[in-house]
């Protein structure tokens, strides 16, 4: 073991929209092979490296203690130094996206065990919270923790439009519900995504599949005095979901756009608007360790308010990885969980 790396067991990796892209070749531009993917991984300690004896907050770490582990962000270059953007990190290692034949070639969640290096930052995951719901949040959940923070956060009882209903618009709309939202209205499809949307804070959720663009747009006037929505947040991956974001925000609102991956193909925006509507646009990618730990915590204090198992369907050994790849590509899951050492 070099100095401060952790080799973990992995205990949970789960499926991310991601995954699907990459599997797809949907970023073969730019996307070297071979990979492990995943990125979404809860782990078991199995052996520490000198230097590592606490996590990042400072918990004691011991082997046998399960963890949640950031990107490799080289703390070293002008995005980590001077803009403080770690996420851009230019030297950045990711995990489901790093060569495996490079050392430390353990870099992916699908695989009995995964390596940690010095550069990420630990977190142990609290005794209450599943190792499965750990994985499953750690790219979703961040990364809305990380978005929320990015737009200042929502205030008390702002109206709160949540475009789509994966486990990023899921996420999103519970944390909107927690930060003191008046309203959350969530847009999305299937019928029972909605619904968990209902149940996880939701005041009102929109088909996108019964209801036009017009009638959304109606809807959200109706419910907000005709002014539109403070904050609305881009969790669709759809293009389409951003000029119809525009139209939905109040003036003087915030957009967060979180969904759109590298391949989205272009649209047309009246852009004019975003000067004379005082619109605050804001995009994300990713997150780095605070969100992480705020994620986690987050979990850990609302695991019995709401019903964060729902996002979790069903579990895959490693040899049943394609379908679970294919289940998520579908829409037939909402969050393949993946068990390498079942
Ligand atoms: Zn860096
Ligand atoms: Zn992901």
């Amino acid at each position: 073991m070099i100095p401060g790396a952790i080799l973990v067991k992995v205990e949970s990796a789960t499926i991310c929209g991601t995954d699907v892209h990459q599997w797809r070749g949907d970023y073969s531009s730019f996307l070297r092979l071979p990979i492990i993917q995943g990125h979404e991984i809860a782990g078991q300690v199995i052996a520490i490296g000198k230097g590592r004896e606490q996590d990042t907050v400072g918990n004691r770490l011991a082997e046998g203690d399960r963890i949640s582990w950031t990107y490799a962000f080289c703390n070293n270059c002008y995005y980590c130094r001077v803009a403080r953007e770690p996420t851009l990190c230019e030297r950045g290692r990711m995990y489901g996206w790093s060569l495996s034949e490079e050392f430390p070639h353990l870099m992916g969640g699908y695989s009995e065990y995964a390596y940690v290096l010095p550069e990420c930052g630990v977190i142990k995951i609290p005794d209450a919270v599943p190792s499965s719901l750990a994985a499953a949040s750690s790219c979703s959940l961040r990364t809305v923790v990380h978005g929320l923070e990015r737009i200042g956060g929502i205030a008390t009882q702002e109206t709160v439009v949540v475009q789509g209903a994966g486990p990023v618009g899921l996420w999103s709309t519970v944390m909107a519900a927690e930060a003191g939202a008046g309203q959350v209205i969530t847009i999305g499809a299937p019928a029972a995504r909605l619904e968990l949307a209902s149940e996880w804070g939701a005041t009102k959720t929109i088909d996108l599949t019964q209801v036009s663009e017009t009638d959304r747009l109606a809807m959200v006037m109706e419910l907000t005095h005709g002014r539109g929505a403070d904050v609305v947040i881009e969790a669709a991956g759809v293009p389409a979901a951003l000029p119809e974001a525009i139209g939905l925000v109040r003036r003087g609102g915030r957009i967060l756009v979180m969904g759109l991956a590298a391949n989205a193909s272009p649209v047309t925006i009246a852009a004019g608007v975003i000067a004379t509507k005082h619109l605050r646009v804001t995009g994300i990618v990713s997150a780095y360790f605070p969100h992480y730990h705020r994620a986690l915590l987050f979990l850990k204090s609302n695991l019995h308010k709401y019903p964060f198992h729902k996002l979790i369907s069903n579990t895959y050994s490693l040899d049943h990885i394609t379908e679970a790849i294919e289940s998520m590509a579908s829409m037939r899951e909402l969050k393949p969980l993946v068990v390498p050492n079942g």
